[in-house]
């Protein structure tokens, strides 16, 4: 006879590990299961969360979580999530990409957003320590900067418009997105933003790998920068294994909670995350996880209490 967990938490990022201490810490059995391929495994340094000063990578504080975690009993494994079901029992049962099966009485969905990333050489190494992907995180790192921001179509003109709040120096390269309209030409160029339609080579950084020094166009054209932001459009929200369980889904695939629980429209299936709201920031993740937590202890409990 198979376990069933008190609780699976399908991924292993920052909503999925800050509920794994915190369902640890309630002594549930619980299991973490992730594929360690998420935007917290992108990020190279976080400058805008508490206690963190000189910022923190999403590596380090992945192995944190996953250390903090355990120590309360929370099993961590690496594998990919491919199907969620429903048995006759009511029990949710979790199949993965190994074919291993896990059985659960509730299951926290924290699966993330995957950024769209053309294949741009050098692009990785510098995500997060000079180029960047979200302005509220990061506008201040550009201040005063030349900026180049390497996006697509009318997301990345909205992104360059958005960082002149810190810099008067930018440069919208239009990597592989359709042109942008005479009118949004027109606002770029009142701006004193530059606008170039032509695919990126690659990132140019010198000893340091991480620091990007400016971009190499396909057509061998060298463009200067200090920082750089990206904006290709397209993300990946990862929620398509709720298909099946017919859980309401907004119209851009991100999975509609009970604000203040974090409970889907399944009784006993929870979402934390960039796949629940639309802030997209390791503080509200970590939030979010704790809240879904939370409820998903109070569901547990009320369920031990039924006759
Ligand atoms: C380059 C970059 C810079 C950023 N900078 C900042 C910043 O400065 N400040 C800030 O607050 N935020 C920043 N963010 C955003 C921040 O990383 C996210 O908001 C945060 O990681 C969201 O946490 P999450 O747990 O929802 O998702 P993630 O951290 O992405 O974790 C999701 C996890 O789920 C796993 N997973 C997905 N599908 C499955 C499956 N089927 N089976 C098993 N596992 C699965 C993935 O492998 C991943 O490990 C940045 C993001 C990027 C990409």
């Amino acid at each position: 006879m198979s376990r069933t967990y008190d609780c699976v938490i399908v991924g292993g990022g920052i909503a999925g590990l800050q509920a794994g201490i915190q369902l640890g810490r309630y002594q549930h059995q619980t299991v973490v299961i992730d594929s360690n391929n998420g935007r917290s495994t992108l990020c190279r340094n976080y400058h805008n969360i508490l206690g963190w000063p000189n910022g923190v990578s999403g590596e380090t504080l992945r192995n944190l979580g996953e250390m903090q975690a355990s120590s309360y009993g929370v099993q961590i494994i690496k594998d990919k999530v491919v199907d969620i079901a429903i048995e006759n029992t009511g029990i949710l049962q979790i199949t993965c990409h190994s074919g291993d099966k896990y059985f659960a009485k509730k299951v926290l969905l924290a699966t993330g957003v995957m950024d769209r990333l053309p294949e741009i050489n050098h692009l990785i190494p510098c995500l997060g320590l000079s180029v960047y992907v979200c302005p509220d995180c990061d506008g201040y790192e550009v201040r005063n900067k030349k900026t180049i921001v390497l996006g697509a179509g009318k997301t990345g003109a909205n992104l360059a418009k958005t960082i002149k709040q810190w810099t008067n120096s930018i440069v919208y390269v239009n990597h592989d997105g359709d042109d942008v309209d005479d009118e949004t030409k027109k606002v770029l160029k009142d701006q004193g933003i530059e606008y170039i339609k032509e695919p990126i080579d690659s990132i140019l950084t010198g000893t340091n790998e991480t620091a990007i020094e400016g971009i190499k166009l396909t057509s061998g054209k060298v463009i200067e920068g200090e920082k750089g932001f990206i904006a290709f459009g397209g993300n990946e929200v990862r929620t398509d294994l709720v298909k099946s369980l017919g859980i309401e889904r907004m119209e851009n695939k991100h999975i509609t909670v009970d604000p203040r629980t974090k409970k889907t429209s399944h009784p006993n299936v929870w979402a934390a995350g960039d796949i629940a709201v639309h802030s997209e920031q390791v503080t509200i993740a970590m939030g979010d996880g704790m809240q879904a937590a939370i409820w998903i202890h109070k569901s547990l409990m009320e369920d031990q209490q039924k006759p």
